[in-house]
């Protein structure tokens, strides 16, 4: 037997090795469903199945990244980038790409992020001079992306009598009218929204057979993970595609779907008996992940739901200790135990920050932990919260670019015209989108061809206008002439003067704006570097915008600087840490206030408690505050209902003598308000300042490297140890002087063998 599958269980073995059709592994947390899909890979490519014909599916980039370098490392890094492993969102932006002419899109066309939606949505709105109290954006938002998980037109919307009916019950009778509008004002915009990257597939896949067809002979197996999450759309997209090969491995655990709000389906699951009458079920039931303890008492809690399909789930680890659970005073005083218990433990265990997470129910409770870890200098890494590409300079940045590669572009064509301020004012601004719309072209259109249109604009304007298009135009021309990325945005930058407008302001705000523009530009710098020492062509500001784009919050933050991790649980599904923290488990925030009166929402809520306490290995603490700060007032709390749910064999309640409180801190409510409302107050009106400070960011570390740094083939030997820019330490393996250009071959301590480019590869000879 390969070495390979003898690293895995008899039930593991029996999943990876099943490959004579669909198949669904159902299973609890922490048993090995991802172990089985990654094996699985390596187990289908010696069995000779072509890498790029291997398409799996991961619910998060952060995900897809772990699954390639544990793939790297046991096939080699030139293998694993072959194959088509990814997010839905980010592989179907790519087979898009591909096809965009089929649907009367180019293969450039910009992704609309969520702010960029809602602008457009709000302009709607506006335009149709509805009430935008009862056409809230960010209802007809949901409205409209719920449309599109369930594929419904704004054709069908429009005379699907249940749907009119609700519409009409909540007075937003118009809705269907906003729809058709945003789905246009997309179209000539050359944009997609994220939810269309799943609906467009699935249009191109049902219209054009021949693609189809392409599609399903092309990808002989396709792997999904957390397939619990999907939705259907996703579902249409995957049962599509292996329509006929039934070559399919799906893995999932019923008791961690926590993504109903966002479309997603249980049923899913349940339904692909129906999709499949040979499908084969197979179940894992060893947990490796955790002590006995915690995976008893996880179990305990989601004995209490209802609906869900009957699975054993155990554990041959330790006993361990008991779920910690402590009470505290204020969120003030819990951030403050928490920082504490942290310190304890790892001065106990020796182990690194980056095995303690620490995780929330909702973005807004990280503020106070991140004070109380930053005083006691624990270093920490946010996911989620505002992430890079949607701070406002760099958005801003990043709007200039997306024009220049899709001029017609309107949300960035709206957010650069008159920024930084050329005197180009609202109502010319409002004129030629006006002069947009009624002729159903984009605004740069109606500026490329302003003498078309009759915009009753002055001279001064004219002139404006003129060198703002210009400008463009310019960059139009870089990209086309196939400049790279990094010549194009420092060019973009210097002369749309967004750098050295913001140079004579030296409040925190601004010089925290220009680290952000140079960040980004070091970020562009490394993403052209990479792709140089790759040997790929793809390093063009098209390139770049593809990535980033489908950046996430919990993507862009790559430190290597071992730090504890503060996500909310949502974002922590799949992961594992030795210490995991649970705070704020309290009635109406955990479960959240708006579950509480449906049975359903709360098994969601009470299933998301079962991921967070999954997530841990060794530890788990869960706490809860009597008082907190919510939504500008203190309000008194009282311990969430799931925490009877657990058997309280194994909860520890921490009493008062294990818990060392904070000096001089008798009545905490009292002292502390007076300040803290202050305090935040003040933090509150420098969001970006404030948040950013603490977080560190993946693209940093170039500017340590010069041409120095560069090598020619006479300088090196097989067998020497480097230190790399970005992959760190690594011994060269061999040496390829052959092809026209050198390259050298590193097997890097933490990523697996690489090759570079020895023209374009910065390092240094250890
Ligand atoms: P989740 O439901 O949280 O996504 P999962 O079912 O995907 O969990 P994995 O993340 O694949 O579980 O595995 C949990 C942990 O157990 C991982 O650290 C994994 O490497 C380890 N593990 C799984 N199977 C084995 C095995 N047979 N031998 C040793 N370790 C294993
Ligand atoms: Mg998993």
């Amino acid at each position: 037997m390969e070495d390979y599958i003898q690293q895995l269980n008899k039930q593991q073995q029996d999943a990876v090795l099943y490959t004579d059709g669909p198949q669904l592994v159902i299973a609890g947390a922490g048993s090995g469903k991802t172990r089985v899909l990654t094996y699985k890979i390596v187990h289908l490519l010696r069995l000779g199945y072509e890498p790029w014909r291997i398409l799996a599916l991961t619910f998060t980039n952060k995900a897809a990244r772990e699954m390639r370098e544990r793939i790297e490392g046991m096939t080699g890094a030139a293998t694993a980038s072959k194959l088509w492993m990814g997010t839905f969102h980010s592989i179907f932006a790519r087979l898009l790409r591909s096809n965009a002419e089929r649907l009367g899109f180019k293969s450039n066309f910009t992704i609309y992020d969520t702010s960029d939606s809602k602008s457009l949505i709000k302009t709607i709105i506006k335009d149709m001079e509805l009430d935008d109290k009862i056409y809230k954006p960010s209802v007809v938002m949901s409205a409209i992306s719920s449309a599109k998980n369930a594929l419904i037109s704004p054709q069908r919307y429009a005379i699907s009598a249940d749907i009119m009916e609700a519409d009409r019950r909540s007075k937003r009778e118009r809705l269907h009218e906003i729809y058709r509008i945003y789905r246009d004002r997309c179209f000539v915009a050359g944009a997609m929204d994220f939810d269309d990257l799943l609906y467009y597939t699935n249009i191109l896949l049902r219209d054009n057979p021949d693609v189809l067809r392409h599609y399903q002979e092309f990808f002989r197996y396709v792997l999904v993970d957390e397939y619990q999450d999907t939705n259907f759309a996703q579902h249409l997209i995957i049962s599509q595609i292996c329509r006929d090969s039934h070559n399919l491995c799906v893995v999932g655990d019923d008791a961690q779907s926590i993504y109903s709000f966002r479309g997603a389906n249980i049923r899913n699951i349940l339904n692909l008996k129906k999709s499949y009458d040979n499908l084969r079920i197979f179940k894992l039931e060893q947990n490796y992940r955790s002590t006995q303890n915690i995976i008893n008492a996880a179990n305990s809690l989601i004995a209490k739901n209802t609906e869900q399909i009957p699975k054993n789930v155990f554990s041959k680890n330790d006993e361990g200790s008991r779920i910690e659970v402590v009470q505290s005073f204020s969120d003030y005083e819990e951030a403050y135990l928490v920082a504490n218990r942290i310190s304890q433990l790892k001065m106990r265990q020796h182990d690194g920050y980056d095995e303690y997470a620490v995780l929330y129910r909702t973005n807004a409770q990280s503020r106070i932990l991140e004070e109380s870890l930053r005083k006691r200098n624990i270093p920490y890494r946010i996911y989620g919260g505002l992430s890079f590409y949607q701070r406002k300079e760099v958005k801003d940045a990043i709007a200039y670019f997306r024009l220049s590669v899709n001029p017609d572009d309107d949300e960035a064509f709206k957010r650069v015209i008159n920024y930084p301020k050329r005197g180009i004012g609202e109502t010319t601004v409002n004129k030629i989108l006006r002069a947009a719309i009624d002729n159903n072209v984009s605004a740069w259109r109606v500026l490329a061809d302003t003498g078309e249109y009759d915009l009753g604009l002055n001279g001064g304007t004219v002139k404006k206008l003129t060198a703002f298009r210009d400008m463009i135009q310019e960059f139009i021309e870089m990209n086309r002439n196939g400049e790279n990325a990094e010549t194009v945005a420092r060019h973009i930058i210097t002369r749309t003067a967004l750098l050295s407008s913001l140079l004579s302001d030296r409040t925190p705000e601004s010089i925290s704006k220009q680290e952000n523009l140079q960040e980004l530009l070091a970020g562009i710098q490394e993403f052209v570097s990479g792709k140089q020492e790759e040997g790929s062509d793809g390093t063009t500001l098209t390139d770049f915008l593809g990535e980033v784009s489908l950046a996430t919050d919990q993507d862009t933050q790559d430190s290597t600087e071992a730090s504890i991790t503060l996500m909310t649980v949502h974002a922590a599904k799949g992961l594992e840490f030795n210490n995991v923290f649970i705070v704020g488990v309290e009635e109406e925030l955990f479960p959240s206030a708006m579950s509480c009166d449906s049975l359903a929402a709360i098994e969601e809520e009470r299933r998301l408690l079962y991921v967070a306490i999954t997530r841990a290995k060794l530890n788990c603490v869960i706490s809860y505050a009597s008082s907190r700060f919510r939504n500008g007032q203190t309000k008194t709390c009282s311990p969430s209902r799931f925490l009877k749910d657990i058997d309280r064999t194994y909860l520890h309640l921490a009493t008062g003598n294990d818990i060392v409180r904070p000096d001089n801190f008798i009545n905490p409510i009292d002292n502390y308000r007076e300040t803290s409302a202050k305090e935040r107050r003040r933090s509150f009106s420098h969001p970006l300042v404030d948040q950013q400070e603490p977080t560190t960011y993946a693209h940093k570390s170039v500017t340590a490297y010069g041409d120095e740094d560069l090598h020619t083939i006479e300088q090196l030997a097989t067998g020497m140890t480097i230190e790399h820019s970005r992959f760190g330490r690594g011994v060269i393996t061999d040496i390829d002087t052959a092809a026209g250009d050198a390259r050298i071959e590193v097997s890097f301590n933490t990523l697996g063998v690489k090759k570079l480019l020895l023209k374009f590869a910065r390092f240094k000879i250890i």
